[in-house]
């Protein structure tokens, strides 16, 4: 009998799974909104992390990665990411991505932030197209055999599961005509992506809502360590969407600085107080305040630190902005940088080569996401258990749309790799999960459920309420950008909450002026609406019961790290009986390095590795 799964998904994850599966002859049902090429992978200018330099290795970048993480990620899972990097780089360079070359013809790697090795393979500032054109060309070849087959411009709108609990399909919508229908299959893998849209304006692209997960959430599906989000450093202000400036800028050496005044002063990470600079003169605060890292330090860092300079009146123009400044970086550099410098003076009309770019914050990137498990290689349950399956039997979740890797703060650089290495894992998982269980005939109720679709569709369409969806998603992202992002506190945390629940209980008054179901924008952003809310009050409550500050989840009432009680990770379940969020905690996985408190002022040696016995390799 042939095997079939659905992948949820085609950017990086999405598109490396389907790989996988097929080249093992599982048919693969691809399911995408956009198409591949226009997933929001395409988007990612840095690069992607490998330690293949003679000095760098593979446990150094996994111990780098879990202490910029603040400890929360689980090690094995790390480790083994980090193992199998360079042989990811490999296959992307067979498969005819166009990394930049040294003038020997190697690989060229640049800096990247949270170390001080180069580690970082790159295609100018263009990395996340040259890899995602170079995985659609590999998927078409199975496509040509009928191994995979796409539906691009259809939504996924609910898992079905067979009687047992166990995923065994997909309904979906076409988002052309809004025709619902089901497809079903052996398992299905989750690779939906970020969900800045939460947020209103963020990096991310218009279909980073996170509405799959948020479904699947509703459905059973956990959510783990939904608090932590990522906010970028270095994105241009704007009205509508905040453009990143990557942070491979400053891998090639961009520095930050603002006008300085010695009449302030401003803590520093020692716990002293010094002055801003000198009057009127550039104060390059991060190289001060880092002097090793500088302007390289993790992005939860930079981020604080910028806010803290901005709050005390120091900002470009007076404005919540800093000045970030390629003008003396030599051609070659600035020739590595383009793609990402020639947004900035599309969108400015200053050419950033002359004058210093100003930038500020921005929303990036979600470390939290839905529980997967990670049965560790010398684990004696490692044959029962399977690797990026969620706590739903036959479900597995990758890339930006799961928790494993970063804990609470991302390495720039880390989240390619992680989204190519989840989905060659989940590829690899899903085959010996389809092989271990026998097929068994389970009834599956579809037909009820799709009318059930169609009936909530139609609903929508037709009633006639008083509510505007866009209003309320701008008073929804206004609450979660003011009150969940850089710093937090449990009153501010609190109020958003309440809010959120009385925006929910608004969302169901909504009406549509478009009511056709040919290219209706305002429905499907409606019905994603309802889902938006109720992954926002998951990152709110998980942020309001985090009492401590870790990554990038700084409280201000807790100003510390708390390994004591918070060394764990959050785990969100949906309460259907009263439509609520319940928070569990689990033990974070750390048998391989013991947490330690993070510095980045000066170098520090990285411990040696503790009880490592056994790799797989994935590829
Ligand atoms: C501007 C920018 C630059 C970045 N640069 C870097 C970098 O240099 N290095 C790095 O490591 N990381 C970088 N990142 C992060 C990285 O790009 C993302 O984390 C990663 O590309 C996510 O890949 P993914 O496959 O998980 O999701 P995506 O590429 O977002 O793909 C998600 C897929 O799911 C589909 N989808 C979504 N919802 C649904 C639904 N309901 N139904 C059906 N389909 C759905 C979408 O159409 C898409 O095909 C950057 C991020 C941004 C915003």
């Amino acid at each position: 009998m042939e095997n079939r799964v659905i992948v949820v998904g085609a950017g990086l994850a999405g598109l490396s799974c389907a790989i996988k599966l097929a080249e093992k002859n599982i048919f693969v049902d691809l399911v995408s909104l956009l198409p591949a090429k226009r997933s929001h992978s395409v988007c990612a200018q840095g690069g992607i992390n490998a330690a293949i330099s003679k000095e760098d290795s593979a446990f150094i970048h996994a111990y780098e990665t879990i202490k910029g993480g603040d400890f929360l990620a689980n090690q094995p899972a790390v480790i083994e990411m980090c193992l199998a990097a360079p042989s990811i780089i490999e296959m992307m360079d067979s498969f005819g991505c166009l990394f930049n070359r040294t003038k020997d013809g190697s690989i060229d790697f640049r800096n990247f932030g949270g170390s001080l090795y180069k580690r970082t393979a790159f295609s100018d500032a263009s990395t996340g197209q040259q890899l995602i054109y170079s995985l659609d060309e590999q998927t078409r070849r199975y496509e040509e055999k009928k191994i995979i087959t796409r539906y691009e411009h259809h939504e996924f709108l609910k898992l079905i599961k067979d009687e047992n609990g166990s995923a065994k399909g997909i309904i979906l919508q076409d988002i052309n005509n809004l025709n619902i229908f089901s497809i079903t299959a052996d398992a299905v893998v989750i690779a939906t992506g970020g969900l800045g849209v939460i947020f209103g304006k963020s990096t991310n692209s218009f279909a980073c809502t996170g509405c799959a997960n948020a479904a699947l959430f509703m459905q059973g599906m956990k959510y783990a360590n939904a608090e932590f989000i990522q906010i970028h450093p270095t994105a241009i202000p704007g009205h509508d969407k905040l453009r990143l400036i990557s942070e491979s800028a400053r891998g090639e050496g961009a520095r930050i600085w603002v006008y300085g005044d010695d009449a302030k002063t401003i803590e520093f990470p020692d716990g002293s107080f010094q002055k801003c600079g000198k009057k009127n003169e550039p104060w390059y605060f991060l190289e001060e305040m880092y002097p090793k890292y500088k302007n390289l330090v993790p992005r939860d860092i930079a981020a604080r630190e910028i806010l803290k300079v901005c709050n005390k009146g120091l900002g470009a123009d007076n404005k919540d902005q800093v000045y970030l400044d390629v003008t003396h970086l030599n051609s070659e550099s600035l020739k590595k940088l383009s793609s990402c410098l020639d947004i900035y003076e599309k969108f400015t009309s200053e050419d950033p080569r002359k004058i210093p770019m100003k930038t500020f914050l921005a929303v990036h990137y979600s470390m939290g996401g839905a529980w997967v498990d990670w049965p560790a290689s010398d684990d004696s349950d490692r044959d029962k258990r399977f690797r990026q399956m969620t706590n739903i039997e036959g479900l597995f979740n990758i890339g930006e749309s799961d928790y494993q890797y970063h804990g609470a703060n991302r390495l720039g650089a880390n989240a390619l790799l992680a989204c190519i290495y989840s989905g060659l894992v989940a590829g690899d998982e899903v085959n010996k999960y389809i092989s271990s269980y026998k097929k068994l005939n389970t009834k599956l109720s579809i037909e009820n459920q799709i009318k059930d679709e169609i009936k909530r569709q139609k609903k929508l369409l037709n009633q006639m309420g008083k509510e505007n969806v866009f209003q309320l998603h701008n008073e929804m992202s206004d609450l979660m950008l003011k009150n969940v992002t850089v710093t937090r506190d449990n009153k501010s945390l609190k109020e958003t909450l309440d809010k959120l629940r009385e925006i929910e209980e608004r969302s169901k008054n909504i009406s549509l002026q478009d009511k056709s179901v040919q290219l209706n924008q305002s429905y499907l952003f409606a019905r994603e609406f309802f889902y938006m809310v109720k992954l926002a009050q998951v990152i709110t409550k998980s942020a309001l019961l985090r009492n401590e500050s870790r990554g990038s989840h700084y409280k201000k009432e807790f100003p510390k790290r708390d390994d004591l009680n918070f060394l764990k990770t959050t785990l969100a379940t949906y309460n259907a009986d009263k439509n609520d969020v319940d928070i569990s905690y689990e033990k974070v996985d750390l048998r391989h390095f013991d947490p330690m408190q993070r510095s980045y002022e000066k170098e520090e040696f990285v411990p040696s590795i503790k009880n490592f016995k056994k790799f797989e390799p994935v590829l």
